[in-house]
Formats: structure tokens, sequence, C-alpha cells
């Protein structure tokens, strides 16, 4: 529980009993309380780090209004084209049916990539991160481990019309990614250790939580952020961004979706 709702609870309790009314009740809906997302932002980096924060974004004047948003050309359909440009006003761009914000590959409920997209393991800057990544968490004795990297389009497949059968469709959306919306079909997502909320509790959730940007990778699936990135928390979830970005997206304490300006939901 946190400050500011400790201090809402002991506020109302002690004007509740000062005077009993019901309109104090009402007046402060405590039993609607819930914590501000804000408390969930993961803890400032230091000021020295903001030189490595590759773009911020821009401010409201700087922005591609929707009537300079360059339109797809009619030739060469393999050549890269701006489709559109996000909330926050970064270029959305088309790449052989992959999507990129400012060069960031997006996979999401509203972000898909083609059936036949198949990298076959994880990326090699992705594993080699991982790599680094766990070799600077074993020298503080924590074990981070691979459970899950590359998954096929077929596999996802599979997965998910198991859990459909398991659950019903609209359960299964909240933690399974329908096929050709998984980031693991990228080789630039990783589950480790544990696929249990429990796992965020542990030395190697913890550790995870703090240091996973300093390596490239977030994670993904945030805290309190259901709504937005379309997905139940999962903090052993973690998607190879990069350091810059990484960075970029921990010090904001947003989810990747707030970050950029995109949405994440299923067409239907
Ligand atoms: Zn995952």
């Amino acid at each position: 529980m946190n400050k500011r709702l400790i201090a809402a609870l002991g506020v109302g309790i002690l004007l509740l009993n000062l005077t009993g009314c019901s309109w104090i009740r009402t007046y402060f809906r405590l039993d609607d309380y819930t914590a501000p997302a804000s408390t969930q932002a993961p803890e400032t980096a230091p000021a020295s780090t903001q030189a490595a924060v590759p773009r911020t974004v821009p401010p409201e004047a700087t922005r591609p209004s929707s009537s300079e948003i360059v339109s797809a050309p009619q030739g060469d359909p393999d050549e890269p084209r701006v489709v559109g440009v996000t909330a926050n006003g970064y270029q959305i761009v088309e790449d052989h049916g992959l999507t990129y914000v400012n060069g960031v590959l997006i996979v999401n409920k509203t972000y898909s990539v083609p059936a036949g997209y198949s990298p076959g393991d994880l990326t090699p800057e992705c594993a080699e991160a991982f790599a680094r990544l766990r070799t600077a968490a074993a020298a503080e004795g924590l074990n981070i481990f691979l459970l899950s990297g590359y998954r096929s389009y077929e596999t996802q497949t599979n997965l998910y019309n198991r859990y459909c059968a398991q659950d019903g469709r609209a359960a299964a959306d909240t933690y399974s990614a329908r096929p050709g919306h998984s980031e693991h079909q990228t080789g630039l997502a990783i589950d480790v250790n544990s696929l249990s909320h429990t796992f965020a509790e542990t030395p190697e959730g913890k550790w995870l939580a703090e240091n996973a940007h300093r390596f490239g990778f977030i994670i993904r699936y945030a805290y309190a952020k259901e709504s937005v990135t379309g997905y139940a928390y999962e903090p052993w979830h973690i998607r190879y961004l990069g350091e810059g970005w990484a960075q970029a997206v921990y010090e904001s304490g947003l989810c990747l979706e707030e970050f950029f300006g995109i949405t994440s939901v299923y067409a239907d």
C-alpha cells in the first residue's frame, strides 16, 4: 500500500469517526480509490544518463499535422513507407509487413507480423544482450535463465488455440497473443525463470526490473498497464529494444504504448 493511499484512508477514517456522516463517505469515495499509476513508475535514473536518450517526444508545435503525413508511394511495395504518425508524433513506417515506430519494431494487438516472418531464433543482438545480462546477474549471485525465446507463428497458433479451448477466447486474449501478434515471433522477446507473478518478488525478479534496461531490455507488460498494453502484468517477459530506447522507456516510467503514443487493440 502506498503512502498516499494510507494517508487518504487515515484522513477518511478519522473524519468518519468524528462525525459519522454518510456524506463524508460519499465525498471521499474511499471505496473507489485506486493507487495512481505514477506510483508504479520505476525510480528515476541519475540525470547524467539523460544524454543516452535517443529522442524525446517532440513538443506539440513540432509534431506533423495529419496533412503533412507522407502517404504511401505508388511504386515498389518492398520499399519502406511512412503510413502515419503516432499520437506522440513518431513516424510509423511499414516495411515488408512489419511496423516500426522510429526504427523500433512494434508487435502488439494493433500491430502484427506476417505469418511467414521467421528469424528462427533470438536475433543476434538480443541473444548477445541477454548473455551479458545473465553474466551481470550471476556476478551478484543471481540466476536468470531463458524459459522461452523465439516462437514460430505455428507454435504460437498451437499455444493460443490451446488456451482458447481451456479458458475461452476473451480470457486467453488477456495473457496469450493471437498468432502474428506475439513478440516472441520477432526473436526480440524472452520469458525468464518463471511464468508466475511471484517471480517479481524474488531477488532475480527485483534485479531484472531494476537492471534490464542497462542491457537494452524492458519489462514489456508492466504492472497496472493492462488497459494500455492489452496484457496482464508479466514480470518475466522482457523485450529487447537496444540500450538507448530501453533506458528512455525505463526512465519515463511509461509502458511502450504510452511512450510512443500507440494503441494495442485487436481490430475485431
Ligand atoms: Zn513472453
